[in-house]
């Protein structure tokens, strides 16, 4: 259930609202927004609350139920695009963020090179994997610590922020020490007592979307983060699970649109593992620009032929150089800027 302050209301009224949901045994949200505050109530049994039990409270101006599984994430809860700013870089805005680096960090020369190159083409996040989710268990599975150490290095030395997978509940604490956004793979999107612990770590993040999860299933995972009290959640369209099988998954471009339309988290779309093909990456980089998408992950090696994870879908760092003047000139048509 969704109350709406009036404009002005009063602290006195907020808290009203609030300890008249605690008294029930419901949960509560608040989002503060800058013209007036919105209670999220919170619970399984709201759906049978009559809205008068809030409607009657003084300050109240509307009540109402939000018919969607997800309650945070949606444009009910929060009409106005959210931010998240990372070091000062803020996603969600007028710039478009790009985040660029190798699928897996695997030596310091191979991460350094590629932390130095893509910085210097305009990419203000690098990406690396210490710990890699791998379809085989027989597949390179990342560094782990001395992979985080990696990150740490690299950040310090290029002034960068990192992101990186974070695959375990047991390794939440660690790799938000190291990392300044966690990211939470497709294949563990709805892994929820992995989201619960990110979203009390308070560690911004990075959820990408399943390989066959709806759009609903993908907020209402977010749901998870945020109903902990992280809001820095950011989306990530990785490409989904179809019939057509020419490139690795499809990229879901409306997902762009839609997500923009129901929820107010900021969304980045991932063309590489959508592509699984180097050649494929700068058209749907590009069309993904020209969508909507608040930003890019790109995956950048400085030697793709010998990368020992996703090398096939990895961009040089001069084709990555490239694309990012043209991804330039499709944001400035959109009236954004890299
Ligand atoms: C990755 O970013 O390297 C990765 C494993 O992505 P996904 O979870 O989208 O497959
Ligand atoms: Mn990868």
């Amino acid at each position: 259930m969704i109350v709406d302050m009036r404009k002005g209301a009063t602290p006195e009224e907020i808290d009203g609202v609030v300890e008249r949901a605690r008294s029930l045994g419901l949960d509560i949200q608040l989002n503060l927004g800058t013209d007036k505050t919105i209670v999220a109530i919170l619970g399984s049994n709201t759906g049978q609350l009559p809205t008068d039990i809030f409607a009657v409270l003084p300050g109240v101006e509307n009540v109402a139920r939000i018919m969607k599984p997800y309650k945070l994430a949606s444009r009910e809860f929060k009409a106005e695009d959210s931010i998240v700013s990372i070091n000062g870089i803020e996603i969600g805005g007028k710039r478009i963020v790009v985040m660029a680096g190798p699928c897996a960090v695997e030596s310091e020369e191979q991460f350094m090179k590629a932390a130095r190159t893509v910085k210097s083409s305009g990419a203000c996040i690098v990406r690396g994997g210490a710990f890699k989710p791998r379809t085989s268990p027989f597949s390179f599975q990342g560094l782990g610590k001395a992979g985080l150490e990696l990150l740490v290095r690299a950040r310090e030395r290029f002034s960068i922020p990192v992101v990186t997978e974070v695959v375990d509940t047991h390794d939440v604490s660690q790799v938000s020490k190291y990392a300044d956004i966690l990211q939470v793979g497709a294949r563990n999107m709805q892994n929820f007592t992995l989201l619960t612990e990110i979203g009390k770590s308070k560690c911004p993040v990075l959820l990408k979307r399943g390989l066959s999860a709806t759009i609903t299933e993908w907020l209402t995972a977010a749901d998870y983060l945020l109903a902990e009290g992280n809001s820095q959640v950011i989306l990530c369209e990785r490409g989904i699970r179809t019939f057509e099988d020419s490139a690795r998954f499809s990229l879901d471009v409306c997902s762009i649109p839609v997500v923009k339309k129901f929820s107010h988290l900021p969304l980045i779309v991932d063309p590489s593992h959508a592509a699984g093909h180097y050649s494929l990456v700068p058209a749907i980089a590009k069309a993904a620009v020209a969508a909507g998408a608040d930003g890019l992950l790109i995956e950048v090696h400085p030697n793709p032929k010998e990368a020992l994870v996703d090398g096939l879908q990895s961009l040089t760092p001069s084709d990555f150089a490239r694309l990012m003047k043209e991804l330039r000139r499709i944001a400035k048509a959109v009236g954004r800027y890299i």
